[in-house]
């Protein structure tokens, strides 16, 4: 069993069995299902959405989740070990997961009713669903509590007006996790959340194309005109919304580091692969000292990103507060990716610039993970926050 990392002493980084088995079945479906055609997603813009089945079938959809509700259960780390896998593989694909389960499912999970959770659990588990969380809207992002989509009591049922902007998963979605203003407290306090199924008439969809990275990954805007939601649809308290948001974005920022943590080792992994086979100077490029601390510098990077990445498991599946030591994670973990294939691409010279080798397209995935579910900066501002008592926002 890992770790308790921090706090007591026993460091023991050492996988339980259950743990290794599922990383090995990650491993497997990432070579099976996901590798062979990462190429060809990539310059189509778009998964082969059958991988979503296949996803929910393994069980790689309901990890952490009863399986009272369809859930393969399992702990925080199998979780991160999986997601670190899939973002080894196509962070595209890890997106799909990081969203579905992570924001949409173990939202629901955690705050649903009894008829939400059998409503949505069973379907998104399996992969008969997909989930997606519309917070971020054109004029507000990282002041995210500032939304301006307007959710206004009629009868049993709000009418909900706004555009959802950047909604990964957005054209595939079945069900949209929606932030909308439902009162007129000011600030946050006026946010709730619903669950609006995507066939609800007046809601459309468009699919934003030309994305850095993530090109596989279905990113939309979505725009709501008089859509009709019952009552029943609001997922928690009225004007507790903005709760609801941020406990899903303090756990899915674990996500989104293991899935960084993968790609900083495929980055690894291909440096070192590629520096033993290319010959440059009558030897291979491995024997450069300055070829060796473009690798070393992604080692290092890799294995701190990790362990960041696996205390916030840790506390969580211990129950301790872990949402700075997320936000720590999230922060260095995606800035590390970055740099880890920047350095990959150095290692590969010319060839790193062209999409038959791996770098660029790992530097190009990498790039938003410092952008979104909070900005670096948001992150810095939070950890600034939770230590000097001081909000800088
Ligand atoms: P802004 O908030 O306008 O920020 C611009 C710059 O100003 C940034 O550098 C930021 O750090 C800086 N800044 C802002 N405020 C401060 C401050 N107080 N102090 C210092 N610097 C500051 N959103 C969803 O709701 N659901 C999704 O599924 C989703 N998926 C996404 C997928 C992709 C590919 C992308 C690109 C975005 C996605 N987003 C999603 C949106 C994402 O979360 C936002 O882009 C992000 O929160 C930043 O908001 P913004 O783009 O409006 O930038």
């Amino acid at each position: 069993k890992i770790c308790r990392l921090w706090g007591d002493l026993v460091v023991n980084l050492g996988l339980s069995e259950e743990q290794a088995a599922v990383r090995q079945l990650a491993r497997d479906f990432v070579e099976r299902e996901i590798a062979p055609h990462v190429i060809a997603w990539d310059r189509a813009e778009e998964v082969d959405r059958d991988i979503v089945k296949k996803l929910g079938a393994v069980g790689f959809l309901g990890l952490t989740i009863d399986e009272e509700y369809g859930g393969s259960g399992g702990d925080h780390l199998s979780y991160c070990l999986v997601t670190e896998e899939l973002g080894r593989g196509d962070s595209s694909v890890r997106g799909i997961v990081s969203v579905s389960l992570g924001l949409v499912a173990k939202t629901i999970a955690a705050w649903g009713d009894e008829d939400q959770k059998r409503r949505w659990l069973p379907g998104l588990t399996s992969g008969d669903y997909v989930g997606c969380f519309g917070l971020t809207e054109p004029g507000t992002g990282s002041d995210a509590g500032s939304l301006t989509t307007r959710a206004v009591r009629d009868g049993d049922a709000y009418v909900v007006n706004g555009t959802k902007m950047f909604i990964t998963n957005g054209t595939w979605a079945d069900v949209v996790l929606l932030f909308a203003r439902s009162t007129d407290a000011p600030g946050h306090k006026g946010v709730s959340a619903f669950l609006v199924p995507t066939d609800t008439p007046g809601l459309t969809r468009r699919a934003i194309h030309g994305k850095l990275g993530l090109r596989g990954q279905a990113t939309a805007e979505l725009v709501l005109e008089d859509v009709r939601v019952p009552a029943s649809a609001m997922l928690g308290e009225e004007g507790k919304g903005f709760s609801v948001a941020m406990s899903a974005l303090t756990k899915g920022r674990m996500s989104v580091a293991a899935g960084c943590v993968g790609i900083a080792q495929a980055a690894l992994d291909a440096a070192v692969t590629y520096a033993g086979e290319r010959e440059q100077f009558g030897t291979s490029i491995a024997h450069h000292q300055l070829v060796q601390e473009l690798i070393s510098d992604i080692a290092v990077d890799v294995d701190a990103a990790r362990l960041l990445t696996w205390r916030v498991a840790d506390l969580i599946d211990r129950g301790q507060p872990f949402a700075t030591e997320s936000s720590k994670a999230k922060l260095f973990a995606s800035e590390a990716a970055v740099r880890a294939a920047n350095n990959a691409l150095q290692v590969y010279g010319g060839y790193g610039y062209i999409d038959e080798y791996p770098a660029g397209k790992l530097l190009r995935d990498a790039r938003v993970m410092t952008l979104y579910e909070g900005t670096s900066q948001i992150q810095k501002l939070l950890i600034g926050r939770a230590l000097t008592g001081v909000s800088a926002f």
